[in-house]
This record gives structure tokens, C-alpha cells and sequence, in this order.
């Protein structure tokens, strides 16, 4: 592997100037039902793309005029009356925005207070990924870009990004690891049959890893013409602010609807499950300012967060860069990458974004974890008492319930980020074995 392209563990950094770089906030804001006085998290991340310590643009030189393009052009684009039209339409007409924000009461007396589900798992192509592809896609074509590049690992981000391209009519190429080709054929044929090319990574462990520097090494040679969608509040500045303002509809649309069914736009509790953090994000973003609001991510504990076979980023990770930005990894002393383990391939990741950990950092959200076999029986009894197959992802945030002590008077709400369809047969095999879990 070319050196320059090893997106793990990248040195060399851009420096932008800063300009008006504001303190991070202090852990007094995570504290009680206080109005909030301290800096707002709307003021991050700064200039440079920075949380706290978190974030940046840990990048090779040769893709320095791409993400630079992206830096300084990003916020003017969005906020333009015409995209923020067109990208509204479009949630509304063709992801099926705004999705139900259902009262869920089998499940809310079983843990005797009100839960709240966020159907992302209605959403078109069953998952929250949709809302981030949509504005990426737009916001490429109005910097004249005519050729999409994505990377995918189970194949959810390459089916979202395969769906608005054609949707479009702009060309996509999904790399994709030669391993997760396989496992993932009928994702593979979804994305054949939108019309876009999927290319087999073939080095190293053949998985997302490999795809993501396939996909970094075809952004250098096509800089031009070329815009790369990350799936996830990851990579280098700007994409995690850029994808958690494309993804914060959800929590815009959560404070009406709870508005409109309760009288109070404010709810105690959000929960939500992160692999990079794209619908935590999105979940969390209108609340983030709001002390009052519990903020709740779910990392995946595999067999156990001791086991070594784990993707708890907050509870074994340690300060790095992956992926072009600083956070918190899964690494060992010396600094290589761990292989996660979870059985969710959306949660499958060695870090989490930057926003995530700095709300760790800051104590401004808990992160607690769900094993494997929890999530498993979440799944199901979602499915029993609720009627909802839920995606697996989402299974890991239903399982912390379990964890968490509520009130009576509180009202919950959990992103259920995407729907089951997709894991049924590990939901197959788990019934097959132990009869039925939950
Ligand atoms: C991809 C995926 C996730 C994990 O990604 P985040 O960026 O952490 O949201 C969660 N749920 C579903 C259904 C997914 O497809």
C-alpha cells in the first residue's frame, strides 16, 4: 500500500488560519434543568473544524484542493434559499420526510414510562443514510462536480449513495471490500441495478478499511470532477459538521412533533446508537444547548466490551486520528487500528466522530454499550410488542434501555435508525439456535 494513501493514522495536517477560535464548552453544560449560559455548541466545531481537541483535517497534500474547495464553499451552499429548497423537497417528496415520531405503548409500559420511537426505518431505502446522501449529492452538483465516489462496508451508504445518484442521473462508483461483496450480495445487486459501479477492494483484510483508501486513492487521481460522500459524521473537516447538519432534521422534526403530541418541544431523554455517529448526531443536534435534555449514545459491545471482540470506542478508545480527523480510537499502545467486532456492520467501526467525542469528553452525553446478544433480544421483543422489526444498529440503543432508570413523567425518544429487512438472516439464524430470543 502507497504510504500517502493509508488514510489510517494520516500526519500531515492543513493549517487554515483561525479565526475567532471559541473555548469548548464546559461540563456545566450538561449539568440539570438550568438555562443554559456557557458557550454554545453551535459554535462548534471552529475555523479549522475542531471540537474541543477533536476534529481537524489530517489529510495527504494531494487531497488538500478537494477537501479545501469543500472547506470554504460548504456552509455558503447550504444555506442558499434554492438548496435548501430543492434538499427540503426532496426529504419531504422522495425520502418520505418527515418520518413518524410513534408513541410506542407495549414498549413504554413494559419500562413503565413514555418512549418515543423515531422512524428512521421508514425513511426510503430503510435507514437515516438517505438525509446525508441527499445533501451531499446536491451540494456536489452546485460545485459542478458530475462523478459521485463512495465507500461502503455492509452496503447501506452504497445503496443511499447509489439511489440519489441515479435519481440524478450522476455517475457512481461504490468501492466496496471483495469480503463485504460477498457477505453483502443482495446490497451489491441493489446497487448494480440503480445503475452504479461497485469495484471489489482487494488489499489488506478486503472490508471497509480497504474500500475507504480504493475510494481515497481514486478522489486523488479525479479532483476535478470528483466529490467523495462519506456516510458518517467522520472523516476530515468539513464532513462531520456537514453531515450533522444534513442529518439534523431529525431532531428538528422530533422537537415539533413532540411539540404538537405534548405540549413540550423538550424531551428528557434522547437516546440513539452510534458507529460514527450519523444519527446520534442528527438525533442529539437541536438538543445539544438544552441542559435539561439527557443525551444518550450506544456503542456496540460485541461479545463484551473486555472480550477484544468489541467496537466500544468510548470505553477502550484513546486519543488519534483515523480517517482524516482527531478523536478517539480503538488502538493499541503503539497506535495501530484494533479490528472491531460487532454484529452490526453499521456499527462496526474503530472510532466514532469528533462532535462525540468531545460529548464524551465534555460529560455532555453518557455513552453506554449493548453486547451482541442484548441487542439481539431487543430486536426481537421490539418486534413482539411493537410490531417493528428493527435494523440491528438499532437494536443496540433499544437494548440501553434496560440500562437506564426512568421516571414515570419522562418522555424518551429513541432514533430507530433503520429497519430489519436487511438482517434478517442473522435474525434467522439466532431463532434457529436458541429457539427465540426476547
Ligand atoms: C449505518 C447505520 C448506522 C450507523 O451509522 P451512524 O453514522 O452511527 O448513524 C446505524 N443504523 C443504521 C440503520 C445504519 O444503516
Amino acid at each position: 500500500m502507497d504510504a500517502r494513501l493509508e488514510f489510517f493514522l494520516m500526519s500531515k495536517k492543513i493549517n487554515i488560519p483561525v479565526k475567532g477560535q471559541k473555548p469548548p464548552p464546559g461540563k456545566g453544560s450538561s449539568t440539570g434543568d438550568k438555562v443554559f449560559s456557557g458557550p454554545s455548541w453551535r459554535d462548534l466545531p471552529d475555523q479549522q473544524g475542531y471540537y474541543g481537541k477533536f476534529g481537524g483535517a489530517f489529510i495527504p497534500e494531494m487531497l488538500f484542493p478537494n477537501v479545501e474547495q469543500l472547506r470554504t464553499r460548504y456552509l455558503e451552499i447550504i444555506h442558499e434559499p434554492s438548496f435548501q429548497k430543492e434538499f427540503r423537497s426532496l426529504l419531504k417528496d422522495f425520502a418520505g420526510r418527515p418520518t413518524p415520531l410513534y408513541l410506542a405503548r407495549r414498549l413504554s409500559s413494559k419500562y413503565n414510562t413514555e418512549i418515543f420511537l423515531k422512524r428512521e426505518d421508514l425513511c426510503h431505502t430503510g435507514a437515516h443514510k438517505i438525509n446525508n446522501t441527499i445533501g451531499q449529492i446536491l451540494l456536489a452538483l452546485r460545485l459542478g462536480k458530475r462523478r459521485i465516489i463512495a465507500e461502503t462496508g455492509a452496503g447501506q451508504h452504497g445503496v443511499a449513495t447509489a439511489t440519489v445518484c441515479a435519481m440524478k442521473g450522476v455517475e457512481c462508483i461504490v468501492y466496496m471490500g471483495e469480503k463485504d461483496m460477498e457477505r453483502q450480495a443482495p446490497n451489491v445487486a441493489r446497487m448494480k441495478m440503480l445503475g452504479a459501479k461497485v469495484v471489489p477492494a482487494r488489499s489488506g483484510s478486503k472490508t471497509l478499511k480497504d474500500a475507504t483508501n480504493e475510494a481515497i486513492r481514486d478522489w486523488i487521481n479525479n479532483p476535478v470532477d470528483t466529490h467523495y460522500i462519506i456516510g458518517s459524521v467522520v472523516g476530515p473537516h468539513p464532513y462531520p459538521d456537514m453531515v450533522a447538519r444534513f442529518q439534523s432534521v431529525i431532531s428538528e422534526e422530533i422537537r415539533l412533533q413532540l411539540l404538537e403530541k405534548t405540549g413540550n418541544e423538550l424531551p428528557t431523554h434522547v437516546i440513539a446508537c452510534v458507529g460514527g455517529g450519523s444519527n446520534a448526531a442528527g438525533s442529539f443536534y437541536h438538543f445539544l444547548d438544552e441542559g435539561s435534555v439527557e443525551l444518550i449514545g450506544v456503542e456496540a459491545a460485541g461479545h463484551g466490551v473486555n472480550s477484544g471482540l468489541s467496537a466500544a470506542t468510548t470505553f477502550l478508545g484513546k486519543e488519534g486520528v483515523l480517517h482524516g480527523s482527531r478523536s478517539l480510537v480503538m488502538q493499541t499502545p503503539d497506535g495501530q487500528v484494533i479490528e472491531p467486532h460487532s454484529i452490526s456492520a453499521g456499527l462496526d467501526y474503530p472510532g466514532i466522530g469528533p462532535l462525540h467525542a468531545q460529548l464524551y469528553t465534555t460529560g455532555r452525553a453518557t455513552f453506554l454499550n449493548a453486547t451482541d446478544e442484548e441487542s439481539l433480544a431487543a430486536a426481537f421483543e421490539l418486534a413482539r410488542l411493537e410490531g417493528i422489526i428493527p435494523a440491528l444498529e438499532s437494536a443496540h440503543a433499544l437494548a440501553a434501555l434496560e440500562q437506564l432508570q426512568f421516571n414515570e413523567k419522562d418522555t424518551v425518544v429513541l432514533c430507530l435508525s433503520g429497519r430489519g429487512d436487511k438482517d434478517l438472516a442473522t435474525y434467522m439464524g439466532a431463532m434457529k439456535e436458541g429457539g427465540t430470543p426476547g
